[in-house]
């Protein structure tokens, strides 16, 4: 059975201790590799690699970094096929969704990064007698640490900024989405990198990612995963000062008025929750609806949702494959359940689907609509990350703001009128890191992303993502007047 080793020092390693963990396909059920189960000893080896190649690294300067990177953007787009085939088979979703969305996002962040690499500036602050410039020096060797709802686009919106300000970087993907992650790592080799630059070190949370997190040689970490997690990491990097980048949960809220263009809305509030089979941070999970317009926007939102076709991920019809593993998808069902025992009424799906054929054993779930419950109910609050969305209806502005606000979470939202005026205030009020107006999940670059709340700590993008990766030094002079 095809191996996952890990990466490091430009070439693949099996792990020290020689075991591995069956890696499945979730559409099928069936175990198609097994991934390297790393723990400490292998960290110690990435990070020696790391450490050894950073010098170098930096020396290559902005320009040398960002060619390199540039390489392997085209690199990325060359094997766009093979990695989309492979994002879809590690993870479930469909295939034009990895091939429209996940890879050439690849692409971009390496290409926006390389660029950031060679317009990267610090500041100059002058005096009447004298001058203050701060000089931004790379930090080192970081962990990036990557979940496994878009593998390989989330890895690289973390290893792009870490390489263009000229740290270098050892890298746990998730240990259920290990592929693409060592394709790329393969692909560095044919675009040129120094050996070391990009390390991969595979495993579990507990064992791989814990002993990368513990490493003193990591000098920052940049997580993206589940707040629980999070907290786990920032709670070990606390007592070294390290720095921590932390994108975690989220219990968006998408919030309706009566004054929206409805049938659009209809659309994009089905695209917000499930997209990806609703397993992306950003995706609308409690859906709120002006008590006017409620009933109309449920009765067409229900026909929407429920018209998704559920089915293979390689077929170009399934507009929903299946969910990462089987312990995810117990998980939906059994918070599926908690809704009902809640009092919720499930307004379609709420049950697995068969699919027949090579899928008959993929762990594949309706999208399922639910109203009727408590905004401060257990399903209202707690994360699913799965094909599930809450159904709530409010008066007026006032309790629109509210209730989306009424939750730990602050990562996105999206507000849905035409009222100019009203989408400003409510922007301003809605307490959560990005906020989407009659659009969800626009993407730029440039903007910063990250949440409040326990959704997270710091933002990633454009120079937040750079200035993360890199240790201000103010240079104070006397000019001599
Ligand atoms: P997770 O927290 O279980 O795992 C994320 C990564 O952390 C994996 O690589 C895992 O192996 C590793 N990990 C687990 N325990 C660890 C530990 N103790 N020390 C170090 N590393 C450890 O999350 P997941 O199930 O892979 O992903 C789903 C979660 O990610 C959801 O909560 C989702 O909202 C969140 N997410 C957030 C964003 C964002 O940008 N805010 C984006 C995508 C996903």
């Amino acid at each position: 059975m095809h191996k996952i080793d890990n990466f490091i020092d430009g070439q693949r390693q099996a792990p020290v201790s020689g075991h591995y963990l069956d890696n499945v396909e979730p559409a099928t059920g069936q175990v198609y590799s097994q991934v390297a189960s790393s723990d400490a000893d292998d960290v110690d080896r990435a990070v020696a690699a790391a450490t050894a190649a950073a010098p170098g690294w930096y020396e290559l300067g902005a320009t040398g970094r960002a060619a390199c990177m540039r390489r392997l953007a085209a690199l990325v787009t060359a094997h766009a096929d093979a990695l989309a085939q492979a994002e879809s088979k590690d993870n479930g979703k469909p295939l034009w969704l990895a091939s429209e969305v996940d890879i050439p996002r690849v692409a971009s962040n390496l290409e926006f990064f390389a660029d950031a690499a060679t317009q990267f500036a610090s500041e100059c602050h002058p005096m009447t007698h004298g001058i203050n410039y701060t000089l931004r020096e790379p930090l080192g060797v970081v962990g990036c640490i990557s979940p496994w709802n878009l593998p390989l686009y989330l890895m690289t919106w973390k290893i792009a900024p870490a390489l263009a300000a000229g740290n270098t970087v050892v890298a746990k993907p998730s240990e259920v989405t290990p592929a693409t992650a060592s394709l790329l790592a393969e692909l560095t080799v044919e675009a040129g990198w120094p050996p070391g630059v990009l390390n991969l070190v595979h495993g579990s949370g507990p064992k791989a990612g814990a002993s990368l997190v513990d490493h003193p040689g990591i000098k920052a970490v940049s997580f993206t995963g589940g707040t629980a997690t999070g907290k786990a990491i920032a709670s070990a990097m606390a007592p070294t000062f390290r720095k921590v980048s932390l994108e975690l949960g989220g219990k968006n809220p998408t919030v309706v008025f009566d004054d929206c263009d409805f049938e659009q809305t209809v659309d994009q509030v089905a695209r917000a929750a499930f997209s990806n089979q609703g397993q992306i941070c950003l995706c609308g999970s409690r859906i709120l609806v002006q008590q006017s317009i409620y009933e109309r926007f449920k009765k067409a939102l229900v026909e929407r949702v429920a018209a998704l076709r559920v089915g293979d991920p390689t077929e170009s019809t399934s507009q929903q494959g299946a969910l990462v593993s089987a312990a995810h998808r117990d998980k939906v069902l059994v918070a599926i359940d908690t809704a009902r025992a809640e009092g919720g009424q499930v307004l379609c799906g709420g049950h697995p689907v068969e699919v027949s054929g090579r899928c008959s054993e993929g762990y594949f779930v309706a999208p399922t609509l639910i109203e009727g419950l408590d905004m401060y109910c257990a399903t209202a609050q707690e994360e699913i990350f799965g094909p599930v969305a809450t159904l709530h209806a409010f008066a007026d502005e006032t309790e629109a703001v509210q209730l989306a606000n009424a939750t730990r979470y602050g990562l996105a939202a999206s507000v849905w009128s035409n009222d100019v005026h009203r989408c400003h205030r409510v922007a301003k009020n809605l307490q959560c890191g990005i906020v989407w107006v009659n659009c969800w999940m626009v993407r730029d670059l440039r903007t910063p992303f990250g949440g409040t709340k326990a959704s997270g700590l710091g933002r990633e993008g454009g120079l937040e993502a750079m200035r993360f990766f890199t240790e201000p030094k103010n240079v104070c002079i006397d000019v001599g007047l």
